[in-house]
């Protein structure tokens, strides 16, 4: 099937991070806003020195920045040093509104009527902008659709006693469309399990769970993310695939596993679509949903990645039972008229 099938399907995405969803044409107003040389001013050597050793960073710092040419690189770590980059050009709460507003017109543009969104608050905290402003950016919403959920990610790499009191501070000023928590970053240094009492904090103050588990480490880390953290659902959780005892837990508990295929293949976890197990765990009676995780970053769609089930071997009743599964699994209803506003303006710079 091809992409604009499913364009025009109302459709909801679960597993989505704000940044990684920044529209090119957003980052290139920041970077005009933006000197680079006052951006990084405080930014680490090492930072400094991965940034050098990309083509596309270094345009970028030179003062031309293209769209489609700064999203390419040929390796993993150059699409890490070009998300860490982006990092540095949203330093006020007027940028994080904006990328949000920025975000929502592309969800617009693509359909996507209820989108659950990632943010990592501890990385805009580090340029500065204050966590009580951004908990209240996050409490804000149109009344038009696309309706917006909030899973806050308490960033694995921090340690499990950082992101408990990142968690308590906040519950303290919860925003009103917070629904869950997860853990991204590096799994294979920050298993699952020492955030045992992070989890049953937040499970106890009623928000959903979900995490990064999976990906980088294998079924091991799903199980313990299911018996310790006890979560609602699994980002990612592929390599689940890897312990036939697993699957049959996931398909016989209905846990849902958030899939992103585009992004498994641009990480180095497969190879290629044929590789991906996808259509195993599905015949196997795990319930999947698809989502682009980082779409800028990866050049995708929610459309495209729905197409690309087509190679996975997914029929196309299959795949439109996938993408109602994206409505069936979220942590909130969808808006009750599931239509994006048909205006679509310019994107302004913030
Ligand atoms: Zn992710």
């Amino acid at each position: 099937m091809a992409a604009t099938d499913f364009l025009a399907q109302p459709k909801a995405e679960l597993h989505v991070h704000l940044r990684g969803a920044i529209p090119p044409e957003f980052l290139g107003a920041l970077l005009r806003k933006y000197p680079p040389q006052e951006a990084l001013a405080n930014a680490p050597g090492r930072h400094r020195r991965l940034f050098a050793g990309q083509a596309n960073i270094r345009a970028a710092l030179a003062g031309h920045y293209e769209e489609n040419a700064f999203f390419r690189y040929d390796s993993f770590d150059g699409f890490l040093a070009t998300y860490l980059f982006t990092s540095y050009f949203v330093r006020s709460i007027e940028d994080f509104r904006g990328l949000i507003a920025a975000v929502r017109r592309q969800f617009c543009r693509e359909n996507i009527v209820y989108a659950e969104v990632t943010v990592s608050v501890i990385e805009y905290v580090n340029q500065g902008i204050p966590l009580e402003a951004l908990l209240e950016a996050l409490s804000e919403e149109p009344e038009t659709p696309p309706r917006v959920r909030w899973i806050v990610d308490l960033v694995r790499n921090i340690g499990p006693e950082a992101a408990e009191s990142l968690l308590d501070r906040i519950l303290e000023r919860r925003p009103r469309n917070l629904a869950a928590v997860t853990l991204g970053g590096a799994e294979h240094l920050f298993p699952p399990a020492p955030f045992e009492r992070v989890f049953a904090k937040a499970r106890g103050a009623g928000l959903r769970l979900t995490v990064h588990a999976g990906e980088a480490l294998g079924p091991e880390s799903v199980w313990d993310a299911l018996r310790i953290l006890k979560v609602d659902r699994i980002g990612h959780g592929v390599r689940a695939v890897e312990d036939p005892a697993l699957v049959a837990h996931l398909a016989a508990q209905r846990i849902p596993l958030e899939v992103c295929p585009t992004s498994n293949i641009r990480t180095g976890i497969y190879r290629s679509y044929g590789e991906h197990p996808a259509r195993r765990l599905f015949e196997a009676g795990v319930p999947l949903t698809v989502s682009t995780d980082d779409p800028t970053f990866f050049r995708v769609t929610l459309s495209r990645e729905l197409s690309a089930l087509t190679a996975l071997g997914f029929s196309p009743d299959e795949i439109e039972g996938i993408a109602a599964n994206g409505f069936r699994f979220a942590f909130a209803p969808p808006p009750a008229t599931p239509q994006c506003g048909k205006a679509t303006p310019a994107i302004r710079p913030c």
